[in-house]
């Protein structure tokens, strides 16, 4: 029997970290086949609570569950690590700079970058949910400097899946039929959710629905999915995230035979997006790595949503760069 594989996550006893952990321990992510060895990494406040969701993951009697340890240790939580999911992260508060930000978050994923450079296995493949998820990442992956790049991804799935929904609900049509739909530039209210290339059932989107819908329903509805949740829930969406870091985890790993998705990947310039910046893309995940679609056409409408939220990574950069924490 092949051993089980060592999934690393971290801010564990938060909202997605409890709608996650359960679903990886059931297979939901690596599939019906693959053990998994748990590693829940907690600020020292929060290991007691992860510790009762280590004890609830236990009474779930799961047969792909190998073990779950708890520690405020990166470099234990990293061990050998083959995927990490970074979800914990420090929340911007009420009045708080985007420098501030940035900064507390870098002094979160520089070290966590470090512990995994350090410590995991060579193949590690990780994916940052925490916000600014984007600019996370480029920190963490600037960080680890033996692990390639185009292992640290951060996650714009939730937004993508959001997309999807909202355009099979308009279309009346399945969400299995809908593809070719993009997320691109960075995860916050600058995205753009575009659907110049998509398709349901084989026909093209924007001639199904019309300019009009796009501009003045799909993109905002999309953008500002987040906040609508909140409102409506009273808190912010957790289950939604965590299936979409499941999706993109399980993606990357078994591949996308039949359709691209979205993700957050480190640019090898391609879309005129300046090299490194870890922005989304359309992508396919082929032979265990991502790969940007290429050849796709880029109207002007595009162009100019795809350059203002890549402007905002850009800063984003910049403001990391100037704090010298990259
Ligand atoms: P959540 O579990 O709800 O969210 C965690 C992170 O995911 C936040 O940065 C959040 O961003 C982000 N996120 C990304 N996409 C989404 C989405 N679609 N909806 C909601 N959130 C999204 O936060 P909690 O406060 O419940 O839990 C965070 C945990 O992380 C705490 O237990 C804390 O102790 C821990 N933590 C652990 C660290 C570590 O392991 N070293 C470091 C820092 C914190 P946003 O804030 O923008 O919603």
């Amino acid at each position: 029997e092949a051993s089980p594989v060592t999934v690393a996550v971290t801010g564990a006893a938060g909202q997605i970290g409890y709608a996650l952990l359960f679903r990886i321990a059931s297979g939901a992510m690596l599939g019906p086949d693959t053990r998994v060895r748990l590693r829940l990494l907690e600020v020292p406040s929060a290991v007691r609570a992860a510790e009762g969701t280590a004890l609830e993951l236990s009474d779930c009697a799961f047969a792909l569950l190998d073990s779950v340890d708890v520690t405020d240790s990166p470099a234990t939580a990293f061990d050998g690590a083959e995927v990490a999911l970074l979800v914990g992260a420090r929340p911007r508060g009420a009045g708080m700079e985007r420098a501030e930000l940035l900064e507390a978050n870098a002094g979160i994923f520089g070290p966590q970058g470090r512990a995994i450079n350090d410590n995991a296995a060579d193949g590690v493949r990780v994916l940052v949910v925490g916000n600014p998820a984007n600019t996370n990442a480029l920190i963490a992956a600037a960080s680890a400097p033996d692990v390639p790049r185009e292992r640290f991804t951060a996650m714009t799935r939730l937004d993508h899946n959001r997309a999807v929904a909202q355009l099979a609900a308009k279309l009346g049509c399945a969400v299995t039929d809908v593809d070719g739909v993009t997320i691109w530039g960075n995860h916050s209210a600058s995205q753009y959710p575009d659907l110049t290339n998509a398709t349901a059932g084989g026909q093209p989107v924007p001639s199904l629905v019309g300019q009009d819908w796009i501009e003045s329903e799909f993109i905002p509805r999309v953008a500002r999915r987040g906040a609508e949740i909140i409102d409506v829930r009273g808190a912010s969406s957790a289950a939604s995230a965590a299936s979409a870091a499941i999706d993109h985890v399980r993606d990357w790993v078994r591949g996308t035979p039949d359709r691209w998705t979205s993700a957050g990947v480190a640019s090898d310039g391609s879309y005129g997006v300046p090299e490194g910046l870890v922005s989304s893309f359309p992508v396919r995940s082929v032979d265990g790595r991502w790969e940007v679609v290429q050849g796709l056409p880029v109207p002007e409408f595009s162009r100019e949503r795809i350059d203002a939220s890549v402007a905002e990574l850009a800063a984003e950069r910049d403001a990391v760069r100037e704090l010298g924490l990259l």
